[in-house]
């Protein structure tokens, strides 16, 4: 009986060490800050073009808007970043719009 108690311990063990194990940090999939094509915002994205830009997943509708993407990506976010400010059609980034 000894030797299964051991074995039932070392499986506890065994289970707090996993469950310690950073597998959850790991791998984690690359999701999209923006729900539209960041170039062309009127288009959905086609699920498989994605760009990371500092540390950030954009997600595109096609190739193309990639390379307008890279030539100037600032430009993009800039205008993604603002148009984010608006929920639900209300914008906080205009003064005296409430
Ligand atoms: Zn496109």
């Amino acid at each position: 009986m000894m030797k299964l108690k051991r074995i039932f311990l070392a499986g506890i063990v065994a289970g707090v060490v996993f469950n310690m194990s950073p597998m959850g940090m790991a791998a984690q999939p690359s999701v999209p800050v923006n729900a539209t094509c960041i170039v062309t915002p009127r288009e959905k994205l086609d699920g498989k073009t994605f760009v990371k830009y500092h540390g950030k997943t954009y997600g595109f509708c096609c190739k193309s808007c990639v390379k307008k993407f890279r030539k100037n990506p600032e430009k993009y976010i800039t205008r993604f970043a603002a148009s984010q400010n608006c929920i639900a059609g209300v914008c906080t980034d205009k003064k005296g719009d409430v």
